[in-house]
């Protein structure tokens, strides 16, 4: 048993495909905030599977969800009506206040469909002419890996080799309003935006940027699209992170905590004037918003509301974001976050950190070579928190 995570680490770097590089952990069991490895060594996971896991491992309610509609029926594609669909749509749309919902079951198959809903807004409703559709994006976005997604990237490493990529694109740097303002046109169809960046390493735009873009997206008619994926869904100690700039976007781009960590599913929101361009045939997917997907998305949704998960990681955010602060050590660049979504920024490279506080229990990821991100699930108490603490202290405290 002593080897048995080297051997699944060897058998899984025989067989595939190197586009990860994972810690060197194997987790064979979670609960809650915690995982263990075959061997029985129990980690908090500080990552929750990149803010999918928002509701925690194997939250018992979802659980029980996804087993009672594993009972019933889990695929029928949407050649047919389901009894989960209705009920799914109508809490998104009460949470989102919006009017029309489009599932699909990735994150980036959610970006896909809102590239494919502006570009199509731009033609049948703005009257832009055709194939002129532009989008504009920002410097350091994360969107996903379809060809779609990374043709919004301006991260070489995530487009090098994969060619030709979408046209009528226009990236500006993060939070500079100016720029936004040359960049828009008649042609354009919509402005993309996370209103905190993750993966670019927790990134918030500078004050007043997301208020004043919304208000030039509304000026010049241009959709102001939040990708919330990361973001969205309480992370933040907002339940949506839009909120903390007080702007509802025309569309709100969901996923990961959507089916906490259950099962995969996503979507677009918005009000019928721009959902509504979609047509039969326009666009699909078979397994999106299939019975299992939504049953368990809509227990994922009641755990955030009666859990009250928006003002846990607010709550626990301000003191985490605080207590880390109190580590005073030169290579702590910067610290910076809202809710349990924080950031620190160091001086040197962060993968080395990662692999010692994984020494001592505690599973990060770090991104963009100098930050490490904490994210835990936002169901963690106080006392879990501490326990963080006490060996983040101790790390970034050593040599
Ligand atoms: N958009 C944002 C902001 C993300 O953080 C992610 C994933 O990290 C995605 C899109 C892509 O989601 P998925 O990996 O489910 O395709």
């Amino acid at each position: 048993e002593v080897n048995k995570s080297i051997s699944l680490i060897e058998q899984s770097e025989k067989y595939g495909a190197k586009n990860y590089n994972p810690l060197p952990i194997v987790i064979s069991e979670a609960e809650g905030v915690w995982i263990s490895d075959p061997e029985g060594n129990k980690y908090m996971d500080m990552l929750s599977a990149y803010s999918a896991l928002n509701q925690g491992h194997r939250h018992p309610k979802i659980i029980e969800a996804l087993k009672r509609q594993a009972d019933r029926v889990t695929l029928t594609s949407r050649a047919f009506h389901h009894d989960q669909l209705g009920p799914w749509y109508e809490k998104i749309s009460a949470l989102t206040k919006k009017e029309m919902v489009l599932p699909m079951n990735t994150g980036a198959e959610a970006v896909e469909t809102a590239i494919k809903a502006a570009r199509r807004w731009a033609y049948d409703c703005k009257g832009v002419e055709k194939d002129k559709a532009e989008l504009i994006v920002c410097e350091g976005n994360f969107h996903g890996r379809t060809m779609g997604a990374v043709s919004l990237s301006s991260d070489n490493e995530y487009k090098r080799g994969f060619g030709p990529l979408l046209p009528g694109i226009k990236i500006i740097p993060y939070g500079d309003i100016n720029q936004l303002r040359e960049a828009i046109t008649e042609h354009t169809a919509a402005f993309i935006v996370e209103p905190i960046q993750g993966e670019a390493g927790i990134i918030i735009p500078p004050q007043g940027f997301m208020e004043e873009a919304y208000e030039l997206c509304k000026a010049k008619n241009v959709l102001f699209i939040a990708d919330e994926i990361q973001t969205g869904l309480s992370r933040t100690g907002k339940l949506f992170a839009s909120e903390w700039y007080g702007i509802v976007p025309d569309m709100y781009i969901l996923g990961k905590a959507l089916g906490a960590g259950v099962f995969p599913i996503s979507c677009v929101v918005a009000d019928s004037d721009i959902l509504g361009v979609f047509n039969p045939g326009s666009h699909g997917s078979t397994f999106g918003g299939n019975p299992l997907a939504c049953a368990v998305s809509i227990a994922a949704l009641d755990v955030i509301i009666e859990e009250n998960l928006t003002d846990r990681s607010r709550q626990l955010g301000d003191y985490f974001l605080q207590k880390l602060t109190e580590i005073k050590n030169p290579i702590i660049k910067d610290i910076r976050g809202r809710g349990l979504f924080i950031g620190v920024e160091l001086t040197v490279e962060a993968r080395s950190y990662c692999e010692k506080l994984k020494e001592v229990g505690l599973l990060c990821k770090e991104t963009h070579e100098t930050v490490i991100r904490f994210a835990p699930p936002l169901t963690i108490t106080k006392e879990e928190l501490d326990w963080a603490l006490e060996r983040i202290k101790q790390i970034l405290n050593s040599p």
